[in-house]
C-alpha cells in the first residue's frame, strides 16, 4: 500500500475542482484501486473508518442521508438504511470527502455532518466539495472519458449511454449525467 498524500494548509474551503480531481486520483492510486466500480467501503476500511447502516427516522422527517462522526478515537460513517445501494455508495464517498478535505485539516474538531437529501446545505463550500469529491472518486475522470468515448462511438442514444455508464460505475443515472455534464461530454 502506497503513502497517502494529504492536503496541507488551508481548510479546503473554495478548493479548486482540479485539486479535488487530483486528490481523488492520488487516493485511488495510493490504494492500487484501478478498476471500477470503486468501492467506497473498501477505502473506508483501509482508513479504519467503520460504515454503519442506520435508521434516521428519529431525525427530522427522514431527510438525513448520512453522517461522519468522530466518536471517542474512531471515525464512523452512518448511511440511511432506507437508501438504495447507489445512493449509499455516493453518501459514503461524500462523507469520505469530508474526511479527506475537511476533517484531516481539523483533527481536533468534533466533526458531525448530516447532509440532507433535498438540497439542504448544498450551497455550502464544504458540501459542494464533498459532492465533487464523491463524483470524482466514484467516477474517475480518465475512466469516464475512456468509456464515454467507446460507447459514444457506437452511435447509441444519450439515455442509453447514461444507463450503461451508470451500471459500469455503479452510480445513479443522475450522478453520471451530472458528471458527464461537468466534464463537458454532454
Ligand atoms: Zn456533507
Amino acid at each position: 500500500m502506497g503513502k497517502l498524500i494529504y492536503l496541507n494548509g488551508k481548510d479546503g474551503i473554495n478548493m479548486e475542482k482540479i485539486e479535488i480531481e487530483k486528490k481523488t486520483n492520488e487516493i485511488l492510486s495510493s490504494y492500487d484501486i484501478l478498476d471500477i466500480p470503486v468501492d467506497p467501503i473498501d477505502i473506508a476500511k483501509k482508513l479504519n473508518i467503520k460504515v454503519f447502516n442506520r435508521n434516521f427516522n428519529s431525525f427530522s422527517n427522514d431527510t438525513v442521508s448520512g453522517a461522519i462522526k468522530k466518536e471517542n478515537n474512531n471515525i464512523n460513517i452512518y448511511v440511511n438504511e432506507e437508501d438504495t445501494l447507489e445512493r449509499k455508495r455516493f453518501t459514503i464517498a461524500h462523507e469520505l470527502g469530508h474526511y479527506f478535505l475537511h476533517l484531516r485539516c481539523n483533527p481536533n474538531k468534533e466533526f458531525v455532518d448530516m447532509h440532507r437529501r433535498t438540497g439542504y446545505n448544498t450551497q455550502l463550500p464544504e458540501e459542494k466539495e464533498a459532492n465533487q469529491f464523491a463524483a470524482a472518486i466514484l467516477m474517475p475522470e480518465k475512466k469516464v472519458r475512456e468509456l464515454y468515448k467507446s460507447i459514444n462511438n457506437l452511435g447509441v442514444s444519450e439515455s442509453f449511454i447514461i444507463e450503461w455508464l451508470s451500471e459500469r460505475f455503479f452510480v445513479s443515472k443522475s450522478a453520471i449525467k451530472f458528471r458527464l455534464k461537468n466534464l463537458g461530454l454532454i
